[in-house]
């Protein structure tokens, strides 16, 4: 038995599966695709604009091109910094270019999946590759 579904391995699934794993729950996360990630892969042009390296939240929120006040909450708790903290202490090395974008030093895309894969590996969480169609509760 799980605690946890998660339905779909990609940059918000697996930050979801993590962290509710790494709480104490047993999680199962059900991706669709053979791999977690395949969106993130082609973000950026290959090079995957991880986050704004923006401090204040009302400026970052501000510039969200649609609707940004939805993530005040997600945002409150998890800066845009929390985010930079996360992907460096899994190894991987970030630069801040133009616009205060942030990217992999390495410029490859690949640097932020394994990051994300190596997040779930360790925080325990069971994957399965199944396209959920339907479920009850
Ligand atoms: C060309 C392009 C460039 C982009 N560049 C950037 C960028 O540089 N920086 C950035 O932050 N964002 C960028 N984006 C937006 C980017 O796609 C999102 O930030 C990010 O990938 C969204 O992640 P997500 O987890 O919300 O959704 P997705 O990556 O879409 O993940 C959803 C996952 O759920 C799976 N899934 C769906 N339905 C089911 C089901 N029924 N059962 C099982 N699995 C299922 C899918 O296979 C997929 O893996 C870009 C988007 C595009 C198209």
């Amino acid at each position: 038995m799980y605690d946890v579904l998660v339905i779909g391995g990609g940059a918000a699934g697996c930050m979801a599966a993590g962290f509710a794993a790494k709480n104490g729950n047993k999680v199962l996360l059900a991706e669709r695709n053979d791999k977690i990630g395949r969106k993130v892969m082609i973000t950026g042009k290959g090079r995957c604009n991880v986050t704004n390296a923006c401090s204040l939240l009302n400026e970052f929120i501000e510039n969200v091109p649609v609707n940004g006040r939805f993530l005040y909450g997600a945002l409150s708790r998890f800066m845009p910094f929390d985010t930079m903290d996360f992907f460096e202490d899994k190894g991987v090395t970030l630069k801040i270019e133009r616009g205060n974008r942030v990217f992999p030093e390495s410029d490859k895309a690949v640097e932020i999946v394994d990051a994300l894969h190596n997040f779930l590996k360790d925080s325990g969480v069971k994957r399965v590759k199944a396209r959920i169609v339907k479920f009850n509760t």
